[in-house]
């Protein structure tokens, strides 16, 4: 039976709109999965290679009865000069290949359109990723309430607000510390650690974020994966900007409990989940640093090299992530020439590609995550209870590593100074030196007392997450809320 025809009478309808990068599909799947758990028939829009990537982590949730299905459409990788199955920007050969993804996925509009228009009842809700805009013009067109998913936090939301209005960062120089006017806490930034949208040299980037914004501002409301109490005074400070339609229903990561499906999610993991666990067993508990990029970052292999003296003479045991993509094939001859894996032999583990992060950070082994702060992983480390190296490399990782260094106080900065251009890395002329890693990454470990209560804060941080998203918890009750309002909406639109 078709899931159109299984839906129950009352039974709300939303379409998700994932947008293909792990960071944004990841906790978008996630979201579809939570909405289901609480009664809501969902379908998300998808293209082959996506299907398989979400279908493996949704099977069993499937399965089990949820009431999940995929619309698949095929995805015109020739017509806009793509890779056949490039489907992520993880799977690009080179940035530059960026916007011809972005016109690929605008190009789905019409067969979204035309599967609304043939359906017996209109979906009662869209929510799209936050970088696509034309689902805007799809909601307008058939009036159905349209939600971003916004892949941030309101921290970043409540930066970028400031930073817009006040254009404070116009009148200082790169490298000059100004504060960010009007926040609840003293956030000091220079230019050159700011989101590519505040670079005026960037002016393509800069005409997409206005767009965005005008986007943003005609949508019905925000959904964002975070929970209030981890950064309650810039939740109210944006719900008074968006006049309280905002919903913060995170932990997302928190919707998977089993081994089996932690270990599934995003990508095919690297590593088998045995040979994970018994390293991880093996290991004493919180003694592990855990490092890890994100799924999209291209660090040069200069830095990383750096990177990996520093796991090396940090004494302690490690898990290196080598992300495959950008430079692979230089950084795997240094590890052969230099034999490093046989040299941390005792207590390194490297996981070339994909690693399952969600059952690494849940493992008591962990002691540490040196992260580049994107805003999944960030998020991922707190429920972990773990305390943060923080090395942020572009986009808001800036900001995050102000929220978990200054205002949560439970990561410690390598020192990163400005912003990494995608494309342009080699030219970024910046390296965080090995000394500098190995300085964080002890203050991270260290058993002193200042050490203590970071992790101390990094615990009871993690204990709310779990709360948050529990059955009675502020994310619980925020999707509940998120249910009733499109209900009401519902309700608004057969009266009229
Ligand atoms: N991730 C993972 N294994 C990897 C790399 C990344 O599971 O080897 C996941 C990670 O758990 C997170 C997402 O990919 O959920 C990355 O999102 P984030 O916002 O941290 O960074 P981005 O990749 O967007 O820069």
């Amino acid at each position: 039976m078709a899931l159109e025809e299984s839906q129950q009478p009352n039974q709300l309808h939303f379409l998700v709109i994932p947008m293909g990068s792990p960071g944004h599909y990841i906790p978008t799947i996630d979201m579809a999965k939570l909405l289901a758990q609480h009664g809501v028939r969902v379908t998300i829009v998808t293209t082959p290679v996506n299907t398989l990537r979400f279908g493996s982590i949704l099977d069993q949730a499937i399965q089990s009865g949820l009431p999940i299905c995929f619309l698949e459409f095929p995805f015109s990788y020739n017509e806009f000069g793509l890779p056949e199955g490039c489907e992520s920007i993880d799977d690009l050969p080179y940035m530059g290949l960026t916007r011809a993804l972005m016109q690929a996925y605008a190009s789905l509009q019409k067969r979204v359109e035309q599967y609304i228009e043939n359906l017996n009842r209109m979906p009662n809700c869209i929510i799209a990723d936050t970088f696509l805009l034309w689902p805007g013009e799809t909601a307008k067109k058939f009036q159905i309430p349209r939600i971003i998913f916004d892949g941030m936090n309101c921290f970043t939301q409540m930066c970028n607000h400031v930073l817009y209005l006040s254009k404070v960062y116009e009148t200082v120089g790169e490298s000059e510390p100004f504060v960010l006017p009007g926040l609840p806490d003293r956030i000091e930034l220079t230019r050159s650690q700011l989101p590519f949208a505040f670079n005026p040299k960037l002016k393509g980037i800069n005409d997409f974020n206005e767009k965005l914004r005008v986007s943003e501002s005609e949508a019905f409301g925000v959904v964002v994966n975070s929970f209030e109490e981890l950064e309650q005074g810039y939740v109210d400070e944006y719900k008074k900007d968006k006049g309280d339609k905002v919903w913060c229903i995170g932990p997302l990561s928190l919707c998977y409990k089993d081994e089996s499906e932690k270990v599934q999610r995003g990508k095919k993991s690297s590593i088998n989940k045995h040979e994970c666990l018994k390293w991880l067993d093996s290991q004493e508990k919180g003694s592990v640093i855990y490092a890890c990029l994100g799924s999209i970052s291209r660090v040069e292999p200069a830095q990383l090299i750096e990177l990996a003296l520093a796991l090396e003479s940090s004494k302690r045991p490690f898990i290196w992530v080598v992300r495959a993509g950008h430079k692979t094939e230089k950084i795997e001859n240094w590890i052969d020439e230099v034999d490093f894996e046989e040299r941390t032999k005792d207590r390194g583990l490297l996981i070339r590609g994909w690693a399952p992060q969600l059952l690494v950070l849940s493992h008591p082994a962990i002691g540490g995550f040196l992260t580049h702060c994107g805003w999944n992983s960030t998020l991922e480390g707190v429920v972990a209870g773990v305390p943060l190296v923080t090395w942020p490399q572009f986009q808001e990782q800036f900001y995050n590593e102000k929220l978990v260094v200054h205002v949560l106080r439970i990561g410690v900065s390598v020192g990163a100074q400005k912003t990494v251009f995608w494309g342009d890395e080699d030219k970024s002329g910046e390296v965080v030196k090995s000394e500098e890693f190995i300085k964080a990454i002890e203050e991270v470990m260290e058993e002193g007392k200042e050490g203590e209560e970071r992790r101390k804060r990094a615990k009871e941080l993690g204990k709310m997450a779990n709360k948050a998203i529990e059955e009675g918890g502020s994310s619980y009750q925020n999707m509940t809320r998120l249910i009733e309002d499109i209900k009401n909406q519902a309700r608004t639109r057969n009266l009229s």
